[in-house]
């Protein structure tokens, strides 16, 4: 998802042609169900949800990295009759190796070149093979966490079976559950849709410790990090501070929100938590270069690893390491892409006002 939001047709004219299976509408959008975390081509002879169930997205990995697993039975993330015969290979070789990454010498060995995989991804996917890749693996993950526990059964008619595919999904990416009776940490992770595109917030019963965009590259980084740092087992769900986290961001994206108040847990080594303390008092509007922020936690020399420790924060918007820009005012990079980085610097230059 690089430029939201895609054009898609009226909801009304998507929906009458999902509910009428209409197949000339293949290719131009997805169907996506919230209750049972299941995306399908609008011909899917699948049973119809009710329409408020009903989402609708422009591309697979848009769909996935929102939290959907391709349904099995109309197969909407498998290449069409369109592709080229490497692509289709490509995908067909994705699918077999499910959770597992495909590297560049997977590429190779099957005679693609990296670098022709990632423009042509790119081109129509809007993102690389590494990250449609990611979006398959994390698909279920993603759909255990948006529904929260709460998939129903129709899951039956999309192919799953059954829904431990979701848990065995989710244990493999993120940990599995904690066994009966055994005492842990727990952090709820839930999903919260923004105007950049889904977000995953996690939080503890002391506060906010995650709050990232689904299809960023350190995600999974993330989130081990954070259950060894505080110990704790990744459950899908939600708490009071996510549902507190949910409120202020929709208030941030209204305009109507400049700082947060939600209590954050944000363990790190004492050079990061200085950083990121640097970094909450960046005021809204302002912008500020990896130079100053170095001045002004007193280590002026450290700006690679100030630059290193602004990467790896975790809690996205709310600790503003998008405020951060380069010392010639260009929008350096940023975890969630620059596009996003450059309408985060809008909305808050235009509500500063
Ligand atoms: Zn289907």
């Amino acid at each position: 998802m690089n430029a939201l939001p895609n054009a898609l047709p009226d909801r009304s004219e998507m929906l009458r042609a999902f509910l009428a299976s209409d197949a000339s509408y293949d290719g131009v959008f997805l169907t996506a169900v919230r209750t049972t975390g299941i995306f399908c081509r609008p011909s899917c002879t699948a049973r119809k949800p009710r329409p408020e169930n009903v989402e609708f997205y422009a591309s697979p990995g848009d769909a996935m990295f929102a939290g959907y697993r391709p349904c099995r039975r109309c197969r909407p993330a498998a290449a069409g009759a369109d592709v080229p015969e490497w692509v289709a290979r490509l995908t067909a070789f994705a699918d077999r190796a499910e959770d597992h990454r495909v590297t560049a010498a997977d590429l190779r060995a099957l005679g693609i070149e990296p670098a022709r995989a990632r423009r042509w991804f790119q081109a129509h996917h809007g993102m690389t093979f590494a990250a449609w890749c990611r979006a398959r693996r994390l698909a279920g993950s993603l759909a255990r966490i948006r529904a929260g526990g709460s998939i129903d059964d129709a899951v039956f008619d999309s192919g799953y079976g059954s829904h431990s595919g979701f848990r065995e999904a989710f244990g493999r990416a993120f940990g599995a559950p904690p066994g009966a009776g055994e005492h842990v940490r727990t952090v709820a992770l839930a999903m919260i849709d923004t105007p950049l595109g889904p977000m995953i917030a996690g939080a503890d019963e002391h506060g906010v410790c995650l709050l990232e965009f689904t299809d960023r590259r350190m995600l999974e980084t993330q989130l081990k990090t954070l259950r060894r740092r505080l110990r704790a087992t990744l459950v899908p769900g939600e708490n009071a501070h996510t549902r507190r986290m949910r409120t202020e961001l929709a208030e941030y994206f209204a305009g109507a929100r400049r700082t947060f108040d939600v209590p954050l847990v944000h363990p790190g080594t004492p050079f990061q938590r200085r950083v990121w303390r640097a970094l909450a008092r960046v005021p809204y509007g302002a912008t500020c270069s990896y130079q100053t922020l170095a001045k002004r936690i007193g280590a002026p020399r450290a700006m690679r690893a100030v630059g290193a420790a602004n990467g790896l924060n975790r809690l996205a918007i709310v600790v503003p390491c998008h405020r951060v820009i380069g010392k010639d005012g260009s929008p350096v990079g940023y975890g969630g892409g620059v596009w996003r980085k450059r309408r985060l610097l809008e909305l808050e230059a235009r509500s500063a006002r």
